[in-house]
């Protein structure tokens, strides 16, 4: 089967095409409604990449542009070729529940939690809506973030504020990563030889937005994100968990208003808003130039992190696997052992030679109580397969 992965942003569209879940060609719409977009295309097996430099209107002429490129290079001769369209949704809400076949009562769901989610799910809508256009014979599958997480207890997913404003505005926990977290479980059960059913396991998502995920026989029971993924670890340049009265300090104190302040906690907080760097590598370099702020910014993210860790050993009856992955989690050994020797009294002892050289698989002592594992995300894979079995499944 072929299926194209659809990750449609306000600007940008990444896409990864899967024949029979092996990945064959991946690309980057860069820049729309700039002066000078960019669209790239790489075909996975010759590693032969096309790059153009134009301007490229709107997603619609960045969809037009994939199907020539994939003509162009041979891949596909034509979108209407596919078997099928997986996009990545962020937020599917309380109603949107399971990943789906897309028809008009999706969309409207999509576009009527928009505002839970405005940076992303009406970006989202629009490379549907242009994706239903461009193959109208294609059938379209929406794969939440948000669904592996609707297995959390009410307990967990619940803020402690007046109930009726869960019950008008659905104000609770929903977490995200949900395909990431959902796809290194199962690969981590795998590589351990467990049944995923019989399987409780911490895990680390750590890129740009990171997030924790506490899982028991295979479902998650508690996530780090919140009602937005703004809640929890301490990210690339979101603040993550703080006292709520700091908001209503800054508005006072400083006159901002409620759309500053959502800049202000999303872009310009986090590491970066530490000491000026969200990359770690270039908080690595910096530290070894005697950087500081740098140096708390490391330590208050790993800090974080162990925290979080800590507090699901404490929550889940056994834990078999620790898991880290995503960008920071799959490269950084240095975060990785920081956060491991602080919890070391819990049972989670690294391998710290295995833990510098690998970059995938276990790195854990041979007599460590909890398996800790490298487990490399592969969130359009899964949502590449996801598609397939609700299409099959029709
Ligand atoms: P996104 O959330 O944007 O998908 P990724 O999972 O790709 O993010 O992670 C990107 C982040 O991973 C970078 O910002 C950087 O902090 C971190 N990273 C990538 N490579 C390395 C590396 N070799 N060492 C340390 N950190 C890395």
């Amino acid at each position: 089967m072929k299926i194209l992965v659809l990750n449609s942003g306000s600007s940008s569209i990444k896409f990864k095409l899967f024949d029979n879940d092996e990945a064959i060609a991946s690309g980057l719409v860069e820049k729309i409604g700039e002066k000078i977009s960019n669209i790239e295309l790489k075909n996975l097996k010759t590693s032969e990449k096309i790059q153009r430099e134009l301007a490229i209107k709107n997603h619609e002429e960045g969809i037009k542009l994939v199907n020539e490129l994939f003509a162009q290079s041979g891949i596909l001769s034509d979108l209407s070729e596919l078997d099928g369209c997986g996009h990545r949704v962020v937020h599917g809400g309380s109603n949107l529940t399971k990943h789906c076949i897309v028809n008009d009562d999706v969309l409207k769901e999509i576009e009527r939690i928009s505002h839970m989610a405005p940076l992303h799910n009406p970006a989202h809508l629009v490379g549907i809506k242009t994706m239903m256009s461009a193959a109208k014979n294609v059938p379209n599958v929406t794969v939440f973030d948000t669904a592996f997480h609707q297995s959390m207890p009410d307990y967990a997913y619940m803020y402690a504020l007046p109930y009726e404003y869960y019950e008008k505005h659905q104000i609770r926990k929903y977490g995200f990563h949900g395909t990431s977290h959902s796809y290194v479980s199962k690969q981590a059960a795998k590589m351990l030889g467990k049944d995923i059913n019989d399987f409780n396991a911490i895990s680390a998502h750590l890129g740009n937005g990171a997030s924790v995920c506490a899982i028991e026989n295979g479902k998650c029971v508690d996530t780090s994100m919140g009602l937005t993924p703004l809640e929890g670890l301490i990210m690339g340049t979101r603040c993550g968990d703080m006292d709520p009265a700091v908001l209503p300090f800054l508005s006072k104190e400083l006159n901002l208003s409620t759309d500053e302040l959502d800049v202000i906690m999303n872009k310009k907080s986090g590491v970066y808003g530490i000491c000026g760097y969200n990359d770690f590598r270039d908080i690595h370099a910096q530290i070894e130039q005697n950087d500081d702020k740098a140096r708390l910014a490391l330590d208050m993210f790993c800090y974080r992190l162990a925290k979080y860790i800590g507090s699901y050993y404490a929550i889940l009856p056994r834990v078999d696997a620790l898991i880290f992955t995503a960008g920071i989690g799959e490269n950084d050994s240095k975060v990785r052992e920081k956060v491991c020797k602080r919890l070391e009294h819990l049972g989670f002892k690294i391998d710290t030679t295995k833990n510098a050289n690998l970059r995938s698989g276990q790195i854990s002592q041979e007599n460590s109580n909890i398996d800790i594992l490298i487990v490399p995300t592969e969130e359009e894979l899964e949502i590449a397969k996801i598609t397939a079995n609700l299409i099959n499944c029709r």
